[in-house]
């Protein structure tokens, strides 16, 4: 089904009580334009429209597409879970607010009916002290799909991680997921790259099931994993101390 009709009514970026809401016909350019490329505490959407695709599709994907394809390689998706987004569904029969985390099931599956609509993307404005970053791994330069992606929220509170939140494009199932187990060991925590190190050699193996592909061992996935989430880490960090 064609959406494009829709582009005036389901594109746009708003401040709502205390909430962000994307339409979701919105894209990565139309995202470039609103202050979530600014505002230091987001610039993870920044991130992710750095290495999105090519210069072609930056105009044509949606973000409503990239929740409803629901595969690994859905960047915008594996970010919304650390911002604990909810999607607001409309169909003839009303409309209803479900967490991304229990809409997204299973690779290319939603809990959702097929004539409910992807509507609008809704997550809480992060306070003083969050920001966020997105980082990920490919060969190309050009149309980079992604081996291995990171996503993170963090708060930093008088150098402790305040609050943490991580997704990866999988954990242990096909599907961008949050590694929870890492993130309640490092919560409470003095912010350094030892703990960091600490969380990812002991904590994250235990909760992360790498595949192996023709495009990438799970071991080298893995490893990947730990190396991108020290680096978005510190990116997040970076961000809220020094503002860069
Ligand atoms: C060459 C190439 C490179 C790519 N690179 C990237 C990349 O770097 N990062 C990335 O994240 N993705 C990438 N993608 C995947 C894709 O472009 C994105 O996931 C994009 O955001 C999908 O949006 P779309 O509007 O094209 O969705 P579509 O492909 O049109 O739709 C995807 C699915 O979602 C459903 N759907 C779409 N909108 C809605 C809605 N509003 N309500 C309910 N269901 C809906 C459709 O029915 C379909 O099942 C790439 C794709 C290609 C072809």
């Amino acid at each position: 089904m064609d959406l494009s009709g829709l582009k005036d009514k389901l594109s746009y970026v708003r401040k709502v009580n205390d909430n962000i809401a994307i339409g979701a016909l919105t894209t990565p350019e139309d995202l470039a334009e609103t202050f979530l490329h600014k505002d230091k505490k987001y610039l993870g959407f920044y991130d992710i429209y750095k290495k999105f695709a090519s210069p072609i599709l930056k105009p044509l994907a949606t973000i409503g597409g990239n929740i409803g394809v629901a595969v690994s390689a859905s960047d915008y998706l594996t970010f919304l879970l650390t911002l604990n987004a909810k999607v607001k569904l409309v169909s003839v029969e009303g409309e209803r607010l479900v967490s991304l985390e229990e809409l997204v099931v299973e690779k290319r599956t939603l809990a959702k009916d097929p004539n409910e609509l992807i509507y609008e993307i809704i997550f809480p404005e992060l306070p003083e002290n969050y920001s966020t970053a997105f980082m990920k791994i490919d060969r190309r330069e050009v149309i980079v799909t992604g081996y291995i992606t990171t996503a993170v929220c963090l708060k930093i509170e008088n150098n402790k991680i305040a609050d943490v939140r991580i997704a990866f494009d999988r954990v242990n199932k096909r599907i961008p997921s949050r590694a929870k187990k890492t993130e309640e060991f490092l919560k409470g925590k003095e912010f350094s790259v030892d703990i960091i190190r600490e969380a990812y050699n002991k904590v994250l193996p235990a909760e992360m099931v790498r595949k192996s592909d023709f495009r990438a061992s799970g071991e080298y996935r893995l490893d990947l994993s730990k190396v991108l989430m020290k680096r978005t880490l510190l990116q997040a960090k970076s961000r809220i101390v020094e503002g860069v």
